[in-house]
């Protein structure tokens, strides 16, 4: 588990009425201010103005558990799980829409804002939208046993289509959305594994970064290491789940090996990747004395380079 935020009042619970009523205002008061909006949670709006639309997904998509944005304590009071949000927000929109609480004209804002959208045709539209809203929560709440790095990699197997989409819109991984489900898995664990997430800016990815920079304080080695270091763990993966991790780093195995024989193919890259990132310094070495004899050839004058490439060919 996370560690939860010391300073918060009361841990490990968002404040939905702050969220609902954030997501009310922004739907219907012409004087939200989109700019303070923008700095309050660290929304980036600097290609395209920031919209309304985008401040209704930021919050449906859970994206508020980033941890330096300052408003961000206000209604994840030690949640950092975007999924955890998404889905607490989304339940509470199904609930109040079930008491016919939220206006049609909002609900239609802010499904939309999230994809999620009927035809014209399609009636009741109220009905539809909500019916539609409890799928989505149906999708998200399996994530909830793989939002973090230790959990990601068992978890992934375990999943239907739909939440491997939700998954992948949480890690940034462009996954296409006709792409059965094995593809889709592979696509995400091809994300984590690497360490891409480090190269990712989503909730989720984020939440993956700071659990690396709590968890590895102090070791030496980077995201990939520690990724592979905990997929290496015994009795964690399924055979399954470690061929994919295997096949993700391109380390040869054989249709008819067990757990332990993969497990250890795992181990042995995983040295090899500690050694080369420890004779990383050799190789700075050597490299700075290459180019320091390239430079010192570059002074020999052109001419006899040229006779001495002449040489080469001809001996060849
Ligand atoms: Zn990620």
């Amino acid at each position: 588990m996370p560690l939860a935020d010391t300073r918060a009042p009361c841990n490990d619970l968002i404040d939905v009425d702050i969220i609902l009523s954030k997501l009310n205002s922004c739907t219907n008061d012409p004087d939200f201010d989109l700019p303070s909006f923008s700095t309050c949670h660290g929304v980036k709006n600097d290609d395209v103005p920031l919209t309304h639309e985008d401040v209704i997904s930021h919050f449906l998509n859970g994206q508020c558990v980033e941890r330096k944005a300052p408003g961000r304590p206000e209604v994840t009071h030690g949640v950092r799980s975007p999924v955890k949000m998404a889905l607490t927000i989304t339940e509470t929109i199904v609930t109040q829409c079930e008491c016919k609480q939220i206006l049609l004209d909002d609900l239609r804002v802010w499904c939309s804002a999230i994809g999620v959208t009927t035809t014209h045709t399609q009636r009741p539209e109220y009905a539809i939208l909500m019916q539609k809203l409890k799928t989505r929560c149906n999708a998200l709440r399996p994530l909830l046993n793989c939002d973090g790095l230790d959990t990601i990699f068992c978890g992934v197997e375990t999943l239907g289509k739909q939440s491997l989409q939700h998954l992948g819109v949480q890690h940034n991984v462009n996954a296409n959305s006709n792409c059965d489900a094995d593809s889709a898995k592979t696509a995400i664990i091809d994300h984590v594994t690497p360490g891409g997430c480090q190269a990712s800016t989503s909730s989720l990815c984020t939440l993956v970064n700071d659990e690396y920079h709590e968890s590895a304080s102090g070791s030496s080695g980077d995201l990939e290491t520690y990724v592979l270091q905990l997929a290496a763990k015994k009795g964690k993966l399924s055979k399954k789940a470690l061929r994919r991790v295997l096949k993700s780093r391109d380390i040869e195995f054989s249709d008819n090996e067990n757990v332990g024989e993969l497990r250890r193919h795992l181990r042995s890259h995983l040295t090899r990747l500690r050694k080369g990132k420890q004779s990383e310094w050799t190789r700075n070495r050597r490299d700075a004395s290459e180019s320091e004899y390239n430079s010192r050839l570059n002074e020999i004058p052109v001419l006899v380079l040229t006779a001495s490439t002449r040489l080469v060919r001809l001996s060849l």
